[in-house]
């Protein structure tokens, strides 16, 4: 059977697993109103459901592979829909070497949304400065990264950004960008939201990706999880106010981190598949991070 066709956008939060309530869970002992008018609670794993057009599922992070699962590996297979871990052998932390960098290259979401005539962007910004440094081999790109250069996407800019065409990574630009000596006006997170959901009705598929939420896990100096939570569900309230009725969300993750405080490393949890709108009817199947791609090109068809 033919699905119908659904633009997507897609918020990849960097190392958030969903996991039971309990006192370590920010995302149980913080209030989060818009997750909660969506799931009728929060995002734990006593709240999977699928329910009209709302979705909470668990993803399994572990790619097979023993250990706790990491960035590069976990963002190649969940962008690519291909085991980068059983690639590597082992989770790859951080960066992506050439065999992954090779993987995201050849066979990213986005890229691939594109040869099927789809348009696709990227929602966050660059600055002009760190395109020069990873050009000069001073600094590696992410995953995303790898994945936006080798699809040839129109990159946004500050300037992109200070007119809400663009959403940075901290969403509230008091970060970003940062040791470039520029400064930026803050924003709510709930402006940040509204902003990704008029870029993406412009769009097949768009992706924004935050790692605050991994920084607030690995309880970096500054970064409270509650606070982080507390942002990320102000982005989702805005976004579900300015969210084009046509447009299915997704929000997923690379492996589990900030939902246990207890430890400032990763998890062995399960990551969410948290979708709103008329396209989540297609995602009730999804078991692992490696059937998030296969399933967002699915949205991305148009009947013959
Ligand atoms: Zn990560």
């Amino acid at each position: 059977m033919q699905t119908a066709y659904h633009p997507v956008l897609f918020l990849f939060v960097d190392g958030v697993g969903l996991a039971p309530a309990s006192s370590d869970n920010p995302f149980s002992t913080v209030p989060t109103p818009a997750i909660e008018a969506l799931l009728g609670g929060p995002l734990i794993l006593e709240t999977i459901q699928q329910r009209g057009d709302r979705l909470l599922l668990g993803l399994d992070a572990t790619l097979g592979l023993p250990g706790l699962p990491q960035s590069a590996s976990g963002q190649a297979s969940l962008f690519t829909g291909r085991n980068g871990a059983e690639l590597m052998g082992r989770h790859q932390t951080g960066f992506p070497g050439p065999r992954l960098r090779a993987l995201v290259e050849e066979h990213g979401l986005l890229g691939r949304a594109g040869e099927i005539g789809r348009e696709v962007t990227f929602a966050n910004p660059y600055t002009r400065r760190y395109l020069e440094d990873l050009e000069a081999g001073k600094r590696r790109a992410s995953v995303t990264t790898c994945a936006v250069l080798a699809a040839g996407l129109e990159l946004r800019f500050l300037e992109d950004l200070e007119q809400g065409r663009a959403v940075s990574w901290d969403f509230c630009r008091d970060r970003f960008p940062a040791g470039t000596g520029e400064k930026l006006e803050p924003i709510t997170a709930s402006r940040a939201g509204r902003d990704l959901a008029t870029i993406a009705a412009d769009y097949d598929l768009t992706l924004h990706e935050t790692f605050l939420t991994d920084l607030a896990g690995h309880l970096k100096r500054g970064i409270a999880p509650e606070e982080t939570v507390r942002r990320l569900d102000d982005v989702i309230g805005g976004l579900e106010a300015a969210r084009p009725a046509n447009l299915t969300w997704i929000l997923s993750s690379d492996h589990g981190n900030l939902e246990d405080i207890s430890t400032g490393s990763h998890t062995l949890n399960p990551v969410p598949l948290l979708a709103v709108g008329p396209g989540t009817a297609a995602l009730g199947g999804l078991r692992s991070i490696l059937d998030v791609t296969p399933a967002v090109l699915g949205l991305l068809e148009r009947p013959k």
